[in-house]
Protein backbone atom coordinates (compact mmCIF):
# COMPACT_ATOMS: atom_id res chain seq x y z
CA UNK A 1 0.00 0.00 0.00
CA UNK A 2 2.92 2.34 0.89
CA UNK A 3 4.61 1.55 -2.83
CA UNK A 4 1.36 2.38 -4.53
CA UNK A 5 0.87 5.80 -2.55
CA UNK A 6 4.65 6.43 -3.16
CA UNK A 7 4.28 5.72 -6.67
CA UNK A 8 0.73 8.22 -7.18
CA UNK A 9 1.92 10.92 -5.37
CA UNK A 10 6.28 11.23 -5.35
CA UNK A 11 6.11 13.18 -8.72
CA UNK A 12 4.33 16.03 -6.63
CA UNK A 13 6.01 15.60 -3.95
CA UNK A 14 9.39 14.67 -4.64
CA UNK A 15 10.34 12.87 -1.27
CA UNK A 16 12.04 9.87 -2.71
CA UNK A 17 15.03 9.67 -4.68
CA UNK A 18 14.83 5.95 -4.94
CA UNK A 19 12.07 3.95 -4.41
CA UNK A 20 13.34 0.43 -3.12
CA UNK A 21 10.41 -2.02 -4.52
CA UNK A 22 12.15 -5.43 -5.19
CA UNK A 23 14.46 -4.43 -2.21
CA UNK A 24 11.22 -3.85 0.60
CA UNK A 25 9.18 -6.77 -0.93
CA UNK A 26 12.21 -9.07 -0.81
CA UNK A 27 12.50 -7.69 2.83
CA UNK A 28 8.96 -8.01 4.10
CA UNK A 29 9.24 -12.02 2.76
CA UNK A 30 11.91 -12.48 4.88
CA UNK A 31 10.25 -10.94 8.19
CA UNK A 32 7.50 -13.25 7.24
CA UNK A 33 9.69 -16.33 6.91
CA UNK A 34 11.12 -15.25 10.65
CA UNK A 35 8.32 -15.44 11.76
CA UNK A 36 7.26 -18.42 10.49
CA UNK A 37 10.09 -20.14 12.31
CA UNK A 38 8.92 -18.67 15.69
CA UNK A 39 11.61 -15.74 15.79
CA UNK A 40 9.90 -13.17 18.39
CA UNK A 41 10.29 -10.06 16.52
CA UNK A 42 9.72 -6.48 18.23
CA UNK A 43 6.79 -4.39 17.82
CA UNK A 44 7.80 -2.67 14.55
CA UNK A 45 8.53 -5.86 12.82
CA UNK A 46 7.15 -5.49 9.51
CA UNK A 47 6.35 -1.91 9.28
CA UNK A 48 7.85 0.60 6.57
CA UNK A 49 10.04 2.86 6.95
CA UNK A 50 11.83 5.69 4.89
CA UNK A 51 15.56 6.16 5.16
CA UNK A 52 17.18 9.76 4.51
CA UNK A 53 19.29 9.40 1.86
CA UNK A 54 22.47 10.39 3.99
CA UNK A 55 22.30 6.45 5.85
CA UNK A 56 24.79 4.39 3.68
CA UNK A 57 22.67 1.21 2.75
CA UNK A 58 24.62 -1.58 1.15
CA UNK A 59 23.96 -1.79 -2.44
CA UNK A 60 20.99 0.95 -2.63
CA UNK A 61 21.75 4.13 -3.99
CA UNK A 62 23.26 6.94 -1.52
CA UNK A 63 23.98 10.13 -2.86
CA UNK A 64 23.35 12.74 0.08
CA UNK A 65 21.66 14.51 -2.53
CA UNK A 66 24.95 15.63 -4.53
CA UNK A 67 25.81 15.21 -7.85
CA UNK A 68 29.39 14.31 -6.34
CA UNK A 69 28.54 11.23 -5.01
CA UNK A 70 25.31 9.90 -7.75
CA UNK A 71 25.37 6.80 -8.56
CA UNK A 72 27.42 6.04 -5.63
CA UNK A 73 26.07 1.88 -4.06
CA UNK A 74 27.74 1.99 -0.81
CA UNK A 75 29.68 -1.44 0.28
CA UNK A 76 28.15 -1.44 3.78
CA UNK A 77 25.15 -0.60 6.03
CA UNK A 78 25.15 1.91 8.77
CA UNK A 79 24.57 0.66 11.73
CA UNK A 80 21.18 1.98 12.24
CA UNK A 81 20.02 0.86 8.78
CA UNK A 82 21.41 -2.52 10.08
CA UNK A 83 19.25 -2.06 13.29
CA UNK A 84 15.96 -1.75 11.29
CA UNK A 85 16.52 -4.71 9.15
CA UNK A 86 17.52 -6.78 12.01
CA UNK A 87 14.73 -5.69 14.15
CA UNK A 88 12.30 -6.53 10.70
CA UNK A 89 11.77 -2.78 9.51
CA UNK A 90 11.27 -2.97 5.83
CA UNK A 91 13.27 -0.12 4.10
CA UNK A 92 10.72 1.70 1.45
CA UNK A 93 13.72 3.64 -0.04
CA UNK A 94 15.66 7.14 0.25
CA UNK A 95 14.50 10.54 0.93
CA UNK A 96 15.58 13.74 -0.69
CA UNK A 97 17.47 16.06 1.88
CA UNK A 98 19.08 19.46 1.21
CA UNK A 99 22.98 18.59 -0.12
CA UNK A 100 24.74 16.81 2.73
CA UNK A 101 22.16 18.21 4.77
CA UNK A 102 23.29 21.84 4.87
CA UNK A 103 19.62 23.83 4.30
CA UNK A 104 16.67 24.22 5.87
CA UNK A 105 14.15 23.86 2.83
CA UNK A 106 15.36 20.92 1.09
CA UNK A 107 15.42 23.36 -1.97
CA UNK A 108 20.08 23.14 -2.16
CA UNK A 109 19.35 19.14 -2.79
CA UNK A 110 20.78 18.47 -6.83
CA UNK A 111 18.26 16.51 -7.70
CA UNK A 112 15.56 19.46 -7.20
CA UNK A 113 12.90 20.56 -4.32
CA UNK A 114 10.43 18.41 -2.05
CA UNK A 115 7.34 20.01 -2.06
CA UNK A 116 5.63 20.26 1.51
CA UNK A 117 1.86 17.85 1.47
CA UNK A 118 0.11 20.53 2.94
CA UNK A 119 1.01 23.17 0.22
CA UNK A 120 2.66 21.90 -2.89
CA UNK A 121 3.93 25.62 -3.45
CA UNK A 122 6.05 25.55 -0.17
CA UNK A 123 8.91 23.75 1.30
CA UNK A 124 9.08 20.77 3.88
CA UNK A 125 11.49 22.38 5.76
CA UNK A 126 15.46 20.99 5.97
CA UNK A 127 17.53 19.20 6.05
CA UNK A 128 15.35 16.48 6.31
CA UNK A 129 12.23 17.67 4.41
CA UNK A 130 11.73 14.52 1.94
CA UNK A 131 11.32 12.28 4.94
CA UNK A 132 9.00 14.44 6.37
CA UNK A 133 7.00 15.11 4.13
CA UNK A 134 7.02 11.26 2.67
CA UNK A 135 5.46 10.74 6.19
CA UNK A 136 2.97 14.00 5.98
CA UNK A 137 1.37 12.37 2.10
CA UNK A 138 1.42 9.21 4.33
CA UNK A 139 3.84 7.39 1.78
CA UNK A 140 5.25 6.31 4.79
CA UNK A 141 4.41 5.56 8.34
CA UNK A 142 7.87 6.12 9.75
CA UNK A 143 11.30 8.14 9.08
CA UNK A 144 14.46 8.27 10.18
CA UNK A 145 16.48 11.56 9.99
CA UNK A 146 20.04 13.13 11.20
CA UNK A 147 20.09 16.63 13.20
CA UNK A 148 22.87 19.13 13.14
CA UNK A 149 21.08 22.07 14.06
CA UNK A 150 17.67 21.03 13.47
CA UNK A 151 17.16 18.98 10.60
CA UNK A 152 15.00 16.81 11.67
CA UNK A 153 12.74 19.26 13.97
CA UNK A 154 12.34 21.74 11.51
CA UNK A 155 10.72 19.88 8.80
CA UNK A 156 8.55 18.01 11.46
CA UNK A 157 7.30 21.49 12.77
CA UNK A 158 6.12 22.26 9.28
CA UNK A 159 4.62 18.91 8.29
CA UNK A 160 2.87 18.71 11.13
CA UNK A 161 4.57 15.33 12.08
CA UNK A 162 6.82 14.50 15.01
CA UNK A 163 10.63 14.27 14.81
CA UNK A 164 13.02 13.71 18.02
CA UNK A 165 16.74 14.19 17.93
CA UNK A 166 17.98 12.18 20.80
CA UNK A 167 21.15 13.02 23.45
CA UNK A 168 24.25 13.20 21.45
CA UNK A 169 25.56 9.93 21.05
CA UNK A 170 22.59 8.07 21.90
CA UNK A 171 21.97 7.10 18.25
CA UNK A 172 24.71 5.61 16.06
CA UNK A 173 26.60 7.99 13.48
CA UNK A 174 28.74 4.94 11.61
CA UNK A 175 27.90 4.79 8.21
CA UNK A 176 26.06 7.98 8.75
CA UNK A 177 27.63 11.06 5.65
CA UNK A 178 28.87 13.07 7.92
CA UNK A 179 28.30 16.57 8.12
CA UNK A 180 29.38 18.49 11.30
CA UNK A 181 30.50 15.70 13.41
CA UNK A 182 30.11 17.15 16.69
CA UNK A 183 26.68 18.25 16.20
CA UNK A 184 25.53 15.34 13.95
CA UNK A 185 22.74 12.71 15.33
CA UNK A 186 20.34 10.55 13.93
CA UNK A 187 16.74 9.92 15.37
CA UNK A 188 13.37 9.02 14.45
CA UNK A 189 10.52 11.13 12.66
CA UNK A 190 6.67 9.93 12.35
CA UNK A 191 3.31 10.82 12.76
CA UNK A 192 2.26 9.98 16.14
CA UNK A 193 4.43 10.03 19.71
CA UNK A 194 4.65 6.68 20.57
CA UNK A 195 5.72 5.47 16.65
CA UNK A 196 8.63 8.04 16.88
CA UNK A 197 9.58 6.39 20.85
CA UNK A 198 9.24 2.62 19.17
CA UNK A 199 11.34 3.65 16.86
CA UNK A 200 13.81 5.67 18.45
CA UNK A 201 13.67 2.65 21.14
CA UNK A 202 15.30 0.33 17.58
CA UNK A 203 17.62 2.77 16.30
CA UNK A 204 19.35 4.19 19.95
CA UNK A 205 22.21 2.18 21.83
CA UNK A 206 25.71 1.66 22.19
CA UNK A 207 27.89 0.85 19.17
CA UNK A 208 31.85 0.38 19.08
CA UNK A 209 31.81 1.36 15.70
CA UNK A 210 31.06 4.92 17.01
CA UNK A 211 33.78 6.69 18.86
CA UNK A 212 31.06 9.04 20.32
CA UNK A 213 28.63 6.62 21.25
CA UNK A 214 27.31 6.82 25.01
CA UNK A 215 27.68 3.07 26.86
CA UNK A 216 24.42 3.87 28.58
CA UNK A 217 20.86 2.09 28.37
CA UNK A 218 18.36 3.81 26.01
CA UNK A 219 15.89 5.80 28.71
CA UNK A 220 12.18 4.52 28.77
CA UNK A 221 11.15 6.66 25.88
CA UNK A 222 8.41 3.81 25.30
CA UNK A 223 6.66 3.89 28.78
CA UNK A 224 6.90 7.52 28.53
CA UNK A 225 5.13 8.12 25.52
CA UNK A 226 2.63 5.44 26.45
CA UNK A 227 1.97 7.67 29.73
CA UNK A 228 1.92 11.31 28.87
CA UNK A 229 1.90 12.11 32.37
CA UNK A 230 3.38 15.29 33.64
CA UNK A 231 1.66 16.28 36.40
CA UNK A 232 3.70 18.09 39.14
CA UNK A 233 6.72 18.52 36.58
CA UNK A 234 8.57 22.06 36.03
CA UNK A 235 8.35 23.70 32.02
CA UNK A 236 10.70 26.31 31.83
CA UNK A 237 9.41 28.34 28.66
CA UNK A 238 12.92 30.10 27.10
CA UNK A 239 12.50 33.88 27.11
CA UNK A 240 15.31 34.53 24.53
CA UNK A 241 13.49 32.04 21.99
CA UNK A 242 10.09 34.20 20.85
CA UNK A 243 9.31 37.67 20.55
CA UNK A 244 10.41 39.66 17.49
CA UNK A 245 10.97 37.67 14.40
CA UNK A 246 8.44 35.36 15.63
CA UNK A 247 4.99 34.80 13.54
CA UNK A 248 1.99 36.04 15.45
CA UNK A 249 0.15 32.37 14.73
CA UNK A 250 3.24 30.92 15.79
CA UNK A 251 3.35 32.59 18.77
CA UNK A 252 -0.57 31.64 19.53
CA UNK A 253 -0.61 28.45 19.33
CA UNK A 254 2.58 27.87 21.20
CA UNK A 255 0.85 30.02 24.39
CA UNK A 256 -1.99 27.70 23.90
CA UNK A 257 0.39 24.71 24.29
CA UNK A 258 1.38 25.78 27.47
CA UNK A 259 -2.24 25.82 28.53
CA UNK A 260 -2.88 22.78 27.37
CA UNK A 261 0.39 21.52 29.81
CA UNK A 262 -0.49 23.52 32.49
CA UNK A 263 -3.69 22.13 32.42
CA UNK A 264 -2.31 18.66 32.10
CA UNK A 265 -0.52 19.39 35.60
CA UNK A 266 2.58 20.99 34.86
CA UNK A 267 4.00 24.11 36.29
CA UNK A 268 5.03 27.15 34.04
CA UNK A 269 8.07 29.11 34.51
CA UNK A 270 10.25 31.58 33.06
CA UNK A 271 14.02 30.42 31.73
CA UNK A 272 16.48 32.56 30.50
CA UNK A 273 19.24 31.41 28.50
CA UNK A 274 21.39 34.87 27.33
CA UNK A 275 24.01 33.15 25.44
CA UNK A 276 21.29 31.37 23.05
CA UNK A 277 21.01 34.87 20.79
CA UNK A 278 25.14 33.76 19.98
CA UNK A 279 23.82 29.96 19.30
CA UNK A 280 23.38 30.91 15.63
CA UNK A 281 26.34 33.19 14.76
CA UNK A 282 28.92 30.13 16.85
CA UNK A 283 26.90 27.00 14.76
CA UNK A 284 27.96 29.23 11.64
CA UNK A 285 31.68 28.83 12.38
CA UNK A 286 31.92 25.25 14.25
CA UNK A 287 29.98 23.53 11.39
CA UNK A 288 31.16 24.87 8.55
CA UNK A 289 34.72 24.44 10.32
CA UNK A 290 33.75 20.39 10.45
CA UNK A 291 32.24 20.44 7.02
CA UNK A 292 35.42 21.82 5.59
CA UNK A 293 37.09 18.82 6.90
CA UNK A 294 34.47 16.29 6.33
CA UNK A 295 34.27 16.88 2.93
CA UNK A 296 37.85 16.72 1.94
CA UNK A 297 37.42 13.02 1.12
CA UNK A 298 35.31 13.90 -2.12
CA UNK A 299 38.15 14.01 -3.95
CA UNK A 300 36.77 12.51 -7.38
CA UNK A 301 39.11 9.75 -6.72
CA UNK A 302 38.04 7.89 -4.00
CA UNK A 303 33.83 7.95 -4.51
CA UNK A 304 31.41 8.51 -7.32
CA UNK A 305 31.86 11.30 -9.79
CA UNK A 306 35.02 11.93 -11.27
CA UNK A 307 35.16 14.57 -13.76
CA UNK A 308 38.15 15.79 -16.32
CA UNK A 309 40.09 12.55 -16.25
CA UNK A 310 41.64 12.29 -19.39
CA UNK A 311 44.24 11.03 -18.85
CA UNK A 312 46.16 14.12 -19.38
CA UNK A 313 44.98 16.36 -16.60
CA UNK A 314 46.64 16.08 -13.71
CA UNK A 315 45.26 15.01 -10.14
CA UNK A 316 44.83 18.48 -8.83
CA UNK A 317 43.18 19.57 -11.53
CA UNK A 318 40.53 16.67 -11.90
CA UNK A 319 40.31 16.81 -8.41
CA UNK A 320 38.70 20.74 -8.62
CA UNK A 321 37.25 19.87 -11.67
CA UNK A 322 35.14 17.25 -10.04
CA UNK A 323 34.55 19.30 -6.80
CA UNK A 324 33.59 22.46 -9.36
CA UNK A 325 30.70 20.38 -11.13
CA UNK A 326 30.00 18.13 -8.47
CA UNK A 327 28.95 20.53 -4.99
CA UNK A 328 26.19 23.00 -5.44
CA UNK A 329 26.75 26.50 -3.72
CA UNK A 330 25.65 26.57 -0.75
CA UNK A 331 28.22 23.04 -0.13
CA UNK A 332 30.86 25.46 -1.45
CA UNK A 333 29.64 28.38 0.96
CA UNK A 334 30.24 26.22 3.63
CA UNK A 335 33.68 24.65 2.79
CA UNK A 336 34.74 28.59 1.89
CA UNK A 337 33.90 29.61 5.55
CA UNK A 338 35.25 26.88 7.41
CA UNK A 339 38.14 26.54 5.76
CA UNK A 340 38.64 30.71 6.57
CA UNK A 341 37.39 30.21 10.30
CA UNK A 342 40.36 27.16 10.32
CA UNK A 343 43.11 29.14 8.37
CA UNK A 344 46.13 30.10 11.05
CA UNK A 345 46.03 33.54 12.14
CA UNK A 346 41.98 33.45 12.46
CA UNK A 347 41.88 29.94 13.97
CA UNK A 348 41.83 31.88 17.91
CA UNK A 349 39.44 34.41 16.79
CA UNK A 350 36.96 32.36 15.05
CA UNK A 351 36.91 28.86 15.70
CA UNK A 352 38.34 29.41 19.36
CA UNK A 353 35.72 32.09 20.01
CA UNK A 354 32.64 29.75 18.99
CA UNK A 355 33.78 26.92 21.52
CA UNK A 356 33.81 29.14 24.23
CA UNK A 357 30.33 30.10 23.06
CA UNK A 358 29.39 26.56 22.73
CA UNK A 359 30.26 26.04 26.87
CA UNK A 360 28.30 29.17 27.48
CA UNK A 361 25.66 27.68 25.72
CA UNK A 362 25.88 24.48 27.95
CA UNK A 363 25.68 26.59 30.91
CA UNK A 364 23.05 28.27 30.11
CA UNK A 365 21.08 24.51 29.52
CA UNK A 366 22.40 23.16 32.71
CA UNK A 367 20.94 26.91 34.76
CA UNK A 368 17.88 26.31 33.06
CA UNK A 369 17.38 22.63 34.26
CA UNK A 370 18.40 23.00 37.89
CA UNK A 371 14.87 25.51 37.81
CA UNK A 372 12.76 23.20 35.10
CA UNK A 373 12.20 19.36 33.91
CA UNK A 374 12.14 20.57 30.55
CA UNK A 375 12.35 23.88 28.48
CA UNK A 376 10.10 24.61 25.74
CA UNK A 377 10.00 27.21 22.84
CA UNK A 378 8.15 27.42 19.24
CA UNK A 379 10.12 25.00 17.18
CA UNK A 380 10.83 27.46 14.18
CA UNK A 381 9.77 31.26 13.70
CA UNK A 382 7.65 30.65 11.25
CA UNK A 383 5.71 27.90 9.32
CA UNK A 384 6.49 27.02 5.73
CA UNK A 385 7.51 29.49 3.45
CA UNK A 386 7.18 29.59 -0.20
CA UNK A 387 9.60 27.39 -2.35
CA UNK A 388 12.15 29.77 -3.54
CA UNK A 389 11.17 32.61 -1.20
CA UNK A 390 14.48 32.46 1.26
CA UNK A 391 17.09 30.51 -1.07
CA UNK A 392 18.86 33.50 -2.48
CA UNK A 393 18.85 34.84 1.14
CA UNK A 394 21.11 32.32 3.13
CA UNK A 395 20.92 34.78 6.40
CA UNK A 396 16.92 34.77 6.27
CA UNK A 397 17.59 30.60 5.35
CA UNK A 398 19.75 30.13 8.49
CA UNK A 399 17.04 32.04 11.06
CA UNK A 400 14.93 28.12 10.77
CA UNK A 401 16.88 27.12 13.20
CA UNK A 402 17.41 29.27 15.70
CA UNK A 403 15.25 27.44 18.02
CA UNK A 404 16.62 24.19 17.41
CA UNK A 405 20.65 25.03 17.23
CA UNK A 406 21.32 25.51 20.64
CA UNK A 407 20.49 21.97 21.78
CA UNK A 408 22.96 20.74 19.00
CA UNK A 409 25.64 22.88 20.47
CA UNK A 410 25.12 21.48 24.14
CA UNK A 411 24.50 18.07 22.76
CA UNK A 412 20.95 17.45 24.80
CA UNK A 413 17.89 15.92 23.52
CA UNK A 414 14.71 17.87 21.87
CA UNK A 415 11.57 17.14 20.28
CA UNK A 416 9.26 19.07 18.10
CA UNK A 417 5.46 17.82 18.19
CA UNK A 418 2.39 19.14 16.54
CA UNK A 419 0.59 22.21 18.14
CA UNK A 420 -2.46 22.77 15.65
CA UNK A 421 -2.67 24.85 12.63
CA UNK A 422 -1.21 28.92 12.53
CA UNK A 423 -4.61 31.10 12.11
CA UNK A 424 -2.10 33.19 9.85
CA UNK A 425 -1.67 30.73 7.06
CA UNK A 426 -3.37 27.40 8.43
CA UNK A 427 -0.09 25.59 8.03
CA UNK A 428 1.25 23.28 10.81
CA UNK A 429 3.01 24.79 13.44
CA UNK A 430 5.65 22.75 16.05
CA UNK A 431 6.42 23.30 19.69
CA UNK A 432 9.85 22.25 21.25
CA UNK A 433 10.23 19.92 24.11
CA UNK A 434 14.33 19.95 25.18
CA UNK A 435 15.34 18.17 27.98
CA UNK A 436 19.05 17.19 29.79
CA UNK A 437 21.39 14.57 28.14
CA UNK A 438 20.12 10.63 28.48
CA UNK A 439 16.74 12.26 29.45
CA UNK A 440 15.06 11.69 25.79
CA UNK A 441 12.36 10.20 27.98
CA UNK A 442 11.07 13.57 28.91
CA UNK A 443 10.81 14.68 25.66
CA UNK A 444 8.59 11.45 24.74
CA UNK A 445 6.13 12.76 28.12
CA UNK A 446 5.52 15.69 27.07
CA UNK A 447 5.19 15.06 23.05
CA UNK A 448 2.33 12.83 24.75
CA UNK A 449 1.24 15.37 26.53
CA UNK A 450 0.70 17.52 24.06
CA UNK A 451 -0.78 15.10 21.68
N1 LIG B 1 19.46 23.94 8.63
C1 LIG B 1 20.67 23.78 9.35
C2 LIG B 1 21.84 23.98 8.43
O1 LIG B 1 21.63 24.35 7.34
C3 LIG B 1 20.71 22.44 10.00
C4 LIG B 1 21.04 21.34 9.07
C5 LIG B 1 21.00 20.00 9.73
O2 LIG B 1 20.54 19.86 10.85
N2 LIG B 1 21.52 19.03 9.03
O3 LIG B 1 22.96 23.78 8.79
Amino acid sequence: AFLDQIERTNAEVNSFLHVDTEGALAQAAAVDARLDAGEALGPLAGVPVAVKDLFCQEGVPTTASSRILEGWRPPYSSTIVQRLLDAGLVLLGKTNLDEFAMGSSTETSAFGPTHNPWDLTRVPGGSGGGSAAALAAFQAPLAIGTDTGGSIRQPASVTGTVGVKPTYGAASRYGVIAMASSLDQPGPCARTVLDAALLHEVMCGHDPMDSTSIDAPVPPVVDAARSGDISGLRVGVVKELGGEGYEPGVEQRFREALALLEGAGAEIVEVSCPNFAYGLGAYYLIMPSEVSSNLARYDGMRYGLRVGDDGVRGTEEVMATTRAVGFGDEVKRRIILGTYALSSGYYDAFYGSAQKVRTLISRDFDAAFEQADVLVSPSTPFTAFGIGEKLSDPLAMYKSDLCTIPTNMAGNTAGSFPCGLSPDDGLPVGVQVMAPPLADDRVYRFGAALE
